[in-house]
């Protein structure tokens, strides 16, 4: 085991680090309240290589893995501008077409994803199946040569920035009971799929979507992998997906700590700056504690899932995944704590960061679904839904 990043490593955070500093979280909130995008970023972090980092080199990627990704999520993040797109794009949908497509479909889509040109977004979330996807109702069903498409999909990030979505479904022989999904590439300009956004309470340019699927007709090729055996390669996807928001978690608090630090240090209320008071030092020094862990436990299941523990690298990504939305939702509402007024500002824009950090106690999945998972799975607990 070694706690040092590789030379390589490194300078990959630095580049990252350098890249994100001439855009920053002043650009990310101007972009979200203005109903932009980050496409500039998204173009520049695509050219230096970033976003395809973890994608194979005979596709176009840079044939690194999980855990260079999930530094360059979290430096971006760090920075005040972390590309929500990243957790979908390269991490979800590129991970599983790299395992499990064919020749054919990692041509077709990996140098795409990879060099930043398309972005597949990720659908599986329905107005009727959020935590329990055993409810998918999402059907697929064979006519000949080709796949017809029907059901609705929710919350769906980055629809309208989107090439395609991967869309996770089930086939009309798996049309109930326990969940074997089937996922199908759709592109956007699909006839019969269409999607409207949803009106969100959160400052983030990346907007959410409701999907219709009426009769979508698909060629037999926009199936990936094995229509049977499909939850292993969901999964080979989902865990990718729960590093990534763990990195963006972890990122967005850094930058929020290194705020509240610079102000404790200058701020003076009485004789002394206030970082002088326990009262406000304990804190900082408590999220900071919390989440140097929750990045350990990060780069532990980027780790394992990088040398193909896929088990291990599950059961490690949703344990991080918790301990990086409790310790971002801590560290964001203590940093507010120091900044006192100036921390609702439009300047700091702190309120808008704990609400998007908040978001991540909910997605991708749920604080009490990773409890129900460690309960069963970890400890061994009776099933308890
Ligand atoms: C900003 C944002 C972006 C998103 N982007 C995407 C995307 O790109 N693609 C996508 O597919 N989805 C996306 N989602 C959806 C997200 O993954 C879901 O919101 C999430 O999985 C929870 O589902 P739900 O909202 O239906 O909650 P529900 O399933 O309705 O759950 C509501 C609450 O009940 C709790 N609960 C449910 N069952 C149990 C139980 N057995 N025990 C204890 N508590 C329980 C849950 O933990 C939760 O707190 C996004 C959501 C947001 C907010």
């Amino acid at each position: 085991m070694n706690f040092t990043e590789t030379d390589e490593q490194q300078a990959l955070r630095a580049a990252v680090a350098d890249l994100a500093s001439k855009y920053g979280y002043g650009y990310f909130t101007r972009q979200a309240r203005s109903g932009g995008r980050l496409t500039e970023l998204w173009q520049e972090a695509a050219k230096l290589g970033f976003i395809g980092v973890n994608l194979p080199e005979d596709y176009g990627g840079g044939g690194a893995g999980m855990y260079e990704l999930a530094i360059v999520l979290e430096e971006l993040a760090a920075a005040g501008c972390g590309l929500l797109m990243m957790v979908v794009s390269p991490a979800i949908c590129g991970t599983i077409i790299a395992r499990f497509g064919t020749d054919e479909q990692k041509q077709h889509w990996l140098p795409k994803i990879a060099s930043g040109s398309s972005i597949m977004a990720f659908g599986i979330t329905e107005p009727d199946a959020g935590s329990n996807s055993h409810k998918l109702t999402t059907v697929a069903t064979r006519d000949g040569d080709t796949w017809v498409l029907n059901g609705r999909k929710i919350y769906i990030s980055g629809v309208d920035e989107a090439e395609a979505v991967l869309i996770v479904g089930r086939t009309a022989d798996a049309k109930t009971g326990k969940l074997r999904p089937a996922l199908f590439v759709v592109p956007t300009d699909t006839p019969g799929f269409t999607f409207e956004p949803i009106e969100m309470d959160i400052v983030m340019p990346e907007k959410q979507y409701l999907l219709f699927l009426d009769d979508v007709t698909l060629p037999a090729t926009a199936l990936i992998g094995d229509e049977g055996a499909a939850l292993m390669q969901l999964f080979a996807g989902l865990n990718p997906e729960r590093i990534m928001a763990s990195a963006m978690a972890i990122g967005s608090s850094r930058y929020a700590l290194d705020k509240a630090v610079g102000y404790a240090k200058e701020r003076t209320v009485w004789d002394v700056p206030i970082g002088a008071h326990q009262g406000l030092a304990h804190p900082l020094a408590q999220v900071k504690i919390e989440l140097e862990l929750a990045k350990l436990m990060m780069q532990k299941a980027a780790t394992l899932y990088d040398a193909g523990d896929d088990m291990a690298a599950g059961e490690a990504a949703n344990m991080a995944k918790y301990a990086a939305a409790e310790a971002s939702v801590r560290t964001v509402d203590q940093a507010i704590q120091s900044l006192g007024g100036s921390s609702m500002t439009a300047e700091f824009g702190l309120a808008a960061m704990l609400a998007n950090v908040r978001t991540t106690r909910i997605a991708p999945v749920s604080r009490e679904m990773i409890l129900n998972f460690v309960a069963q799975y970890s400890l061994g607990l009776p099933k308890s839904y």
